[in-house]
């Protein structure tokens, strides 16, 4: 016989990695590939490797849990893949920072050198992260632990390029990219951070070459004029039209260029005169293209003027905008300048100031794949949740332009291009090359560049699977299941994963999106480092346990809304925890082994009613995890388990449970026993620890591994709304005596009396037949009830139902205190009913609310009435026997 007496508290540290380490040697969650009959699957948005553990990844990682442990419960075979990104630039900057420390760079070691320590760093502090993912409980298949540089990935990334090389969807071109001088690479788009800067607009004189005129050009980058290579207004322009076709001398460069025309032009920004720099803009790189433009590069790639920069050659890009102001200034090519703020690109990870510029890039062509990608979802083969972000998602599509995948980085997929010396040929290969498959010969040499990190994890929902390979998981498990993300990552990652999936795949990667939301603080602000606002999930973890934070974060997931997260919540689910490891702690007290546990045989009301709601908690648990709706899951099971669970029934059962009659005891222990280990099921997905722990002090736990345990199954005999009604009604006459005793300060305690007058016959003889656990409950000397009774003098009331209620309080309070706490109660009520008569009062309410909610209205406002009416009579009543 196990010891069945649960330790006084709650000990989460000791429990959980019981549990963790428990799961892992059952290898309850690494499903057997060839027993599978009903596929569930999620694979992780892989965490970069060199992160650690924030509260968005805490509730990621819970919400996921939830599912996969649910679908387990309702006999799914899930597969969770867990894995980590290579994160290219995040990586190396960690390894360059160390280097750093040394004394040496990237460079000082060479490439191969450098990706060796890569992987040694990697190897030694790359599990960080996925270690504390093991600590959130997350029920992956540890077995199945992928990174996007292994092998098998590595094999799936070079498949890929290949591939759509030889379709033509790759391809290597001319482009202008943003780019980090500092981090000496190319960004993309959404890489870039849009911050205002407080700079300045300076005016140049740009004079016409036939000396009949000048132009003046307002520009806030006066650096980038060295490489202007033509001037443009719009044709529409009165001021200008008639100088299109001319030329004008560059200053400074005595450079001959030319005046065009192109509606693109604002007439309203500066002086309605755009100078062009193909090379160091983007739209300006759009009209060099359209009007055959001369692009001539000024700034390199470490943000230093070039020799085209002639005089400035060799300077910072910033250094030598001041210079190059005071040398026109002195020349007389500026006219003025004046402080402007803008908005000027940065780099994501360093905060440079990003540099357009042209250059030789690699570019997936992504026309075709992103109109799969859109059409996918426009016909519902994938859902995303909440459906608001559908409409981002194909705005972002039908915006997209090609993607450049080439990174000048050394950590990560190195580009399969050959480029021969000899004949010139470019040359894409599945596997290394040491000799140019045209010519021969061996001067041939890897393009440098790597894959922009987003380009592997864009295969992961099937390269994670075991593909190129032909394998029975892809077989089962792909599509995925459920895809489950914050929206940050909808673009980068999402629709790639869309459009590769469905490209190699011949279908989509999941079939359901979740988009989760924001973890703020409890003021709303996103947390930051800087604000100091930042609550660590791992601090969280060890002052309160796992199970706190994720019943937490799971109770404020509400689709579509940010969480406000504060330490008082945690906190406060925290008790919640411990309320039910002191509710269990008390049952198991008070169950045995030997029980004849036969659910057939329970009667009576208190049990009746908490089958009856276990059945309806049930399907909402059930419900709003199918729909995502996690919040709600929570809250049910939150309400459920306090306050009807311990603060009823609990109560209730008590007398039972301790009484001599053996039957009584016997459906209670019965009723008890089956309810708690219901509860303990169905949170069992939100808090695996605390419910794990208590499970296996159950009696007649034939399933340790609560983990394993399928979800209860629905028994519609038990619903029964007539006794939920009735139960009200028991516990509005408790109440009323509850509130009496602490309105009129009466200690809980103290016995008083009540006195009832029942009118209707049925709800007497429910009343007389539980009047037991009236006396109990409300803590009675004596009740007394019938249709009709003369009220006692100098009583408290209460109306229930319609039906009044005397508690005589005259010998242990005062009157005076009664008659306030009567004339709050009727102010209350008159507050409650003007609410009422201003909706029912309210035409467009009347007219558009459905029938049943109105005619709840007007009950509401029946019974609000009629209550007023009685407290009103017994207020008089009371004031005269002052
Ligand atoms: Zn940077
Ligand atoms: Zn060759």
């Amino acid at each position: 016989m196990p010891d069945r007496e649960l330790p006084k508290g709650y000990e989460p540290k000791q429990v959980e990695d019981k549990w963790i380490s428990f799961w892992e040697e059952e290898k309850t969650f690494s499903p057997k590939v060839e027993e599978v009959k009903k596929p569930y699957s999620i694979v992780i948005p892989p965490p970069n490797v060199t992160g650690t553990l924030h509260m968005g990844h805490a509730l990621n990682i819970t919400l996921q849990d939830i599912l996969c442990r649910f679908h387990r419960q309702i006999g799914y075979d899930v597969l969770w893949v867990p894995g980590t990104d290579h994160a290219g630039i995040a990586t190396q900057n960690v390894v360059e920072k160390a280097l750093a420390k040394e004394g040496k760079t990237r460079q000082d070691l060479g490439r191969d050198k450098f990706i060796d320590r890569v992987w040694e760093w990697k190897e030694e502090y790359g599990g960080k992260i996925l270690n504390q993912v093991r600590k959130l409980g997350a029920s992956v298949d540890w077995t199945r632990l992928r990174f996007t540089m292994d092998e098998g990935l590595s094999k799936a990334v070079r498949e890929v390029f290949v591939h759509l090389y030889e379709e033509g969807l790759i391809y290597k071109g001319d482009y202008i990219i943003n780019w980090c001088p500092r981090c000496h690479t190319a960004l993309a788009d959404l890489e870039v951070e849009y911050l205002d800067i407080d700079g300045g607009l300076y005016y140049l004189r740009y004079p016409l070459k036939d000396e009949s005129g000048e132009v003046i050009i307002a520009t806030t980058r006066p650096e980038t004029m060295l490489g202007d290579t033509a001037v443009a207004v719009n044709p529409k322009d009165e001021r200008y039209s008639h100088l299109i076709g001319k030329k004008v001398v560059l200053p400074l460069v005595n450079r001959e260029i030319p005046i065009i025309g192109d509606a693109y032009v604002d007439m309203e920004f500066g002086t309605g005169c755009l100078k062009v720099t193909p090379a160091h803009d983007v739209n300006d790189f759009e009209l060099g293209r359209k009007h055959k433009l001369e692009s001539v590069r000024v700034i390199d790639d470490w943000g230093k003027m070039t020799e085209d920069a002639g005089e400035f050659a060799g300077l910072d890009r910033f250094e030598c905008r001041k210079k190059i102001v005071d040398v026109l200034k002195q020349k007389g090519f500026l006219v003025k300048q004046e402080p402007y703020k803008h908005s000027v690109g940065h780099c994501y990870r360093c905060n440079t100031v990003i540099e357009p510029y042209v250059s030789k890039q690699w570019f997936v062509k992504v026309g075709p794949l992103a109109k799969r990608a859109r059409d996918a979802v426009a016909e519902g083969k994938t859902k995303i949740y909440p459906e608001q972000w559908t409409k981002t998602y194909f705005e972002w599509l039908d915006n997209i332009r090609d993607w450049c995948i080439s990174r000048q980085i050394w950590w990560g997929h190195r580009i399969p291009a050959w480029t021969c010396e000899e004949c010139g040929k470019l040359s894409v290969s599945r596997q290394d090359l040491t000799s140019c498959p045209n010519c021969g010969s061996e001067k041939i040499w890897q393009e440098e560049d790597v894959l922009d990190t987003w380009f592997s994890s864009a295969l992961w929902p099937f390269s994670t699977l075991g593909w190129p390979e032909k394998t029975k998981e892809l077989e089962i498990f792909y599509p995925t299941s459920a895809l489950v993300t914050g929206f940050d990552i909808l673009f980068f990652w999402v629709a790639r994963m869309m459009m590769m999936g469905l490209h190699f795949m011949k279908d989509v990667p999941f079939k359901d999106v979740y988009i989760h939301a924001l973890v703020r603080d409890a003021k709303g602000q996103k947390m930051s480092k800087s604000k100091g606002n930042v609550i660590d999930p791992l601090v969280i973890i060890e002052k309160y346990g796992t199970d706190a934070l994720r019943f937490t974060l799971t109770a404020f997931a509400a689709m579509g809304r940010d969480i406000k997260l504060s330490e008082e919540r945690i906190e406060g689910y925290r008790h919640f925890i411990n309320k039910i490891w002191n509710a269990a702690r008390f049952a198991l007290m008070n169950l045995e082994d030997n029980c004849d546990y036969d659910l057939e045989m329970v009667v009576g009301l208190p049990h009746e009613w908490i089958l009856h709601r276990l059945e309806e908690v049930k399907q909402k648990v059930k419900d709003s995890i199918l729909s995502y709706n996690f919040n709600e899951a929570a809250q049910s099971l939150y309400q459920f388990v306090w306050h009807e669970f311990c603060d009823w029934y609990l109560e209730l059962i008590k007398p039972a449970l301790y009484g001599e009659q053996k039957e009584k005891k016997n459906i209670a222990q019965t009723c008890l026993r089956q309810v708690l280990g219901e509860i303990l099921i169905l949170l069992h997905p939100i808090i695996p620890f605390v419910t794990q722990e208590i499970w296996t002090y159950l009696p007649e736990v034939k399933q340790k591994n609560l983990a394993k345990l399928g979800f209860p199954p629905f028994r519609p005999e038990f619903v029964k709304p007539e006794v939920q009604i009735q139960m009200e009604f028991l516990q509005g006459v408790i109440s009323g005596v509850r509130n009496i005793k602490a309105e009129l300060g009466i200690s809980l305690g103290t016995k008083l009396s009540l006195w009832g007058r029942v009118k209707e016959k049925n709800d007497l003889d429910f009343l007389l037949s539980h009047q037991q656990y009236i006396e109990t409950l409300a803590r009675l000397n004596d009740v007394h009830l019938d249709t009709d009774l003369k009220e006692p003098e100098g009583a408290a009331v209460f109306v229930v139902k319609g039906y009044e209620f005397f508690v005589p309080v005259k010998d242990v309070v005062d009157i005076e205190a009664e008659l306030k706490r009567l004339a709050k109660e009727l102010n209350k009520i008159q507050k409650d009913l003007n609410i009422v008569e201003k909706k029912l009062s309210n035409d467009s309410f009347l007219n558009k609310a459905p029938k049943a909610v109105v005619e709840k209205e007007r009950a509401k406002k029946a019974e609000l009435e009629d209550k007023k009416v009685k407290l009103e009579f017994l207020y008089d009543k009371l004031k005269r026997l002052k």
